[in-house]
């Protein structure tokens, strides 16, 4: 078994407790209009093009064995590119391959109190995978992670409750007409899965991305806030939108909706409301 993968960050500090090695897994059945991970989107691999970095050199086009008007992936003119303008996303991984790379901060994870994260894309699309390579970890007294979306059936979810130490769930916003239009889809399964994960005890720190122009508003976040009461969940993160992916967005040939970061005081007054201090 093999899932495609188009990140692993080693030494993260943002995805769970302690010190972290997230992998990110290629695919998601969302299109949140403000995804600052494009390159998760698609299954299928991917070559970004850096067209600020490029120099016109035309190496590239001399190494393609099909002279630039299809492409295979085969990586040679990324290999060739001095500039870095070129690059593969997505490469397949077997359980071992990845355990090896993970295993490698073992000691790190246990000093930090850390362990591994598996995001996205929608890493709970590959959930027999996901099972595999969190019992792996288990095996090896390594702390597990899920960030997920959400929006996958109960049966993925009953797949990995036993190997899951945390779930990172994301939640972008309770109204579902506005969670539509802002991501494609309905959030009925999302919210449902929720509810069964808490009803099941499990260790769960809701995500909120905070985006401005979307759910920057105390409406949309005090409906989160009672949310998190109704659910019982008491660990939760407001997560400001930030455009860092926007590169990404040009090196795909997408584009990029509008949307921007909240200002500090929005942030300080929507931690407040979260926190139960205002509602
Ligand atoms: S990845 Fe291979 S096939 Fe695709 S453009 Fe580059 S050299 Fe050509
Ligand atoms: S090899 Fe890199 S720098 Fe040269 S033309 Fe191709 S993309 Fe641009």
């Amino acid at each position: 078994m093999k899932a495609n993968i188009f990140d692993i960050q080693r030494s993260s500090f943002v995805d769970g407790d302690g010190a972290r090695t997230t992998v990110f897994f290629k695919g998601c059945n969302l299109r949140c209009k403000w995804c600052h991970n494009p390159e998760g989107l698609k299954w299928e691999g991917e070559l970004l093009y850096y067209k600020d970095k490029c120099v016109d050199c035309k190496k590239c086009l001399s190494a393609c064995p099909n002279n630039q008007k299809s492409c295979t992936l085969c990586g040679k003119c990324a290999l060739l590119c001095p500039m870095d303008a070129r690059e593969i996303c997505g490469q397949e991984y077997t359980v071992k391959e990845l355990m090896e790379i993970i295993k490698r901060d073992k000691d790190y994870y246990v000093s930090s109190g850390g362990g591994v994260t598996l995001s996205g894309g929608e890493c709970m699309l590959k959930a027999d995978f996901v099972k595999e390579l969190l019992w792996e970890c288990q095996v090896n007294g390594i702390n597990t992670a899920i960030d997920t979306a959400g929006n996958v059936p109960w049966e993925s979810f009953e797949r990995v409750l036993d190997c899951t130490d945390t779930f990172l769930y994301d939640i972008k916003c309770v109204n579902p007409e506005l969670h539509i239009k802002g991501t494609g889809v309905n959030n009925r399964l999302i919210l449902e899965n929720l509810h069964r994960l808490s009803m099941l005890g499990k260790d769960i720190t809701v995500r909120v991305p905070v985006i401005g122009g979307f759910n920057d508003t105390e409406e949309e976040i005090t409906e989160i806030a009672g949310l998190l009461k109704k659910e019982a969940i008491t660990r939760a993160e407001l997560l400001p939108y930030h455009n860092m992916g926007k590169h990404k967005y040009e090196a795909l040939g997408l584009d990029e909706c509008e949307y921007y970061t909240p200002s500090k005081e929005q942030m300080n007054l929507f931690n407040r409301i979260i926190k139960g201090d205002l509602i």
